[in-house]
């Protein structure tokens, strides 16, 4: 069979077996109370996928009732080798359906198939890694005061945990905050992205079919942002919010929780450099800076954006990268060879589309890729280099997240530095020379989060994830996890017979 053929058939099967989404609360699918919908469309062929539940403060209501429910009765007293054979559980299950939630999660956002497969299977890894830190790492510190006193701490559930997610990598990101969030002994209500409900609703059905969590442990609750979303932050049952998301987003979401004194984890946007000097290994860095910012269609949180080049090697790189930008396979996102694929939505198209038009009036010279004609009706953005930028313009200080990179050459280590620092943001940042004090001293003078030192963006699980500035706060990742999505108490215990001041005696 021929490659169109298989994209051919394979979309077929995902339009006739994609059915309308339901609410999943307390152990059943469900309508919305309301019974309203929105509609889900598919990036390649802006046709309608499927209607979707529009949860509101009603289903949110219901869905944090039920998670409370949870917390206080079986789940909250499962022994912890039991909570972790869940999650085990829930690990084992989506391995069994990885081509399944790979070929959905690339026909809902546009993301090119080899590209959600990969990122599938790394989603059962979350919850298997979660269950062996929990079990290895969830560990108290005790401090002896003489033989006075002896103090010890314990990590406790926290409650129900609101977890709020983005369209860009779904299923990855909602497992990543899922598999912590019961590891830990909570119980969690996710509000998915509108734009990506299919990958969640799938997990919520195969959850309820082969791992039989007690219900009420897991809710969905589809729905949007201002409506949905903002009922779970606002919710007093709710104790915390792990958000993925859009600065502003977050920002917005803080004052919302302040009432509720929710506490917060915050992931949010990026601008990350990627600078490299003249010394690096040029090939290595150009599959590195190439892969960076198109991949997963440059919708990602740590894409490095802003290319700072040394001046000394700067045309042979960018004739470099031009040659490999007008190579990319731009194409139907269920296509195995496809690199890049269409932006997730109309909305998001034209706002990527206005910053190229914004870069030529700045003064860039635009550079692009080619994106076949047959693909007019998808929201293609052919891979873009945005030439001669500076740090004055706006491309270069906010976030695009589409496949642009911004290119801007450096003279010397101190000019670089303050040029990738001189923007809101501090996610990520990558750093190419093969003089490796100087790549130490460059990396931890830039102001982000996670530095990457010749080297794309490997992730290790056990480190901590998370951005500086106005890309986050606190981190997600390994133990850190903990800090968050655990309340840690003290217990002090008198061994001897401490002094106790006598009033009234
Ligand atoms: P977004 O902020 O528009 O939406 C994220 C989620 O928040 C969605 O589920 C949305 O419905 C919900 N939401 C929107 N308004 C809300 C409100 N008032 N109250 C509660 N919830 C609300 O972000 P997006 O466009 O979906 O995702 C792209 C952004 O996410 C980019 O800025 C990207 O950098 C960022 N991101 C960050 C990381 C990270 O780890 N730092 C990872 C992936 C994406």
């Amino acid at each position: 069979m021929s490659r169109v053929n298989v994209e051919h058939d394979l979309r077929q099967t995902l339009q006739t077996s994609t059915k309308d989404i339901k609410l999943y609360i307390d152990g059943k699918f469900v309508d919305a109370e309301s019974k309203e919908q929105f509609e889900n469309l598919e990036p390649f062929t802006n046709e309608k996928i499927n209607a979707v539940a529009s949860g509101q403060k009603e289903d949110v209501n219901k869905a944090v009732l039920a998670a409370r429910k949870a917390f206080k009765g079986e789940w909250g007293s499962l022994k912890l080798q039991k909570r972790l054979d869940y999650v085990y559980r829930i690990a084992d299950a989506i391995d069994r359906h990885v081509d399944e939630l790979a070929s959905l999660e690339s026909y809902d956002t546009g993301l090119p198939i080899f590209l959600t497969k990969k990122m599938v299977s790394r989603a059962s890894r979350n919850f298997r890694f979660y269950a062996e830190m929990v079990s290895a790492r969830m560990v108290g510190d005790a401090y002896r005061v003489d033989d006075d006193f002896l103090n010890y701490t314990i990590h406790k559930p926290v409650g129900v945990a609101g977890l709020i997610t983005p369209w860009n990598a779904p299923f990855m990101l909602e497992t990543w905050k899922i598999a912590p969030a019961l590891a830990t002994g909570n119980t969690v209500v996710l509000k998915p992205a509108e734009w990506s409900p299919l990958t969640a609703d799938k997990l919520a059905q195969i959850i309820d079919e082969e791992v039989g969590l007690p219900e009420g442990v897991f809710n969905v609750v589809h729905g949007f942002g201002e409506t949905a979303g903002a009922s779970l932050v606002a919710h007093e049952d709710v104790e915390l919010i792990s958000f993925t998301g859009e600065t502003s987003t977050g920002s917005e979401i803080m004052k919302n929780g302040a009432d509720s004194l929710k506490r917060f984890s915050m992931e949010l946007g990026g601008k990350s450099p990627i600078i490299i000097f003249d010394d690096a290994d040029l090939e290595r860095a150009l599959d590195a800076c190439t892969w960076g910012i198109f991949s997963f269609n440059g919708e990602r949180c740590t894409a490095n954006s802003r290319l700072y080049v040394h001046e000394n090697i700067a045309e042979e790189f960018i004739d470099s990268l031009k040659e490999r930008v007008s190579k990319i396979k731009v194409g139907d996102p269920l296509d195995e060879e496809t690199q890049v694929g269409p932006l997730i939505h109309n909305d998001h198209y034209e706002k990527v589309n206005s910053y190229i038009e914004l870069a030529e009036k700045e003064g860039c010279r635009v550079f692009q890729g080619k994106v076949p004609e047959e693909y007019s009706r998808g929201h293609f953005i052919p891979p873009t280099i945005l030439l001669n930028a500076d740090n004055s313009m706006k491309v270069v200080q906010e976030e695009i997240f589409g496949p642009v990179l911004t290119v801007m050459t450096f003279r010397d280590e101190e000019e670089v530095i303050e040029k990738a620092n001189d923007v809101r943001y501090g996610l990520a940042g990558y750093v190419w020379t093969k003089d490796l004090q100087r790549g130490h001293r460059v990396a931890q003078a830039v102001d982000a989060g996670m530095l990457w030192i010749n080297s794309q963006n490997v992730r290790d699980l056990r480190t901590p994830f998370g951005g500086a500035k106005h890309s986050g706060i606190g981190r997600e990742g390994g133990y850190y996890a903990f800090e968050f999505f655990t309340e840690t108490q003290v217990i002090h215990v008198a061994l001897g017979e401490h002094p106790i001041p006598q009033f009234g005696k």
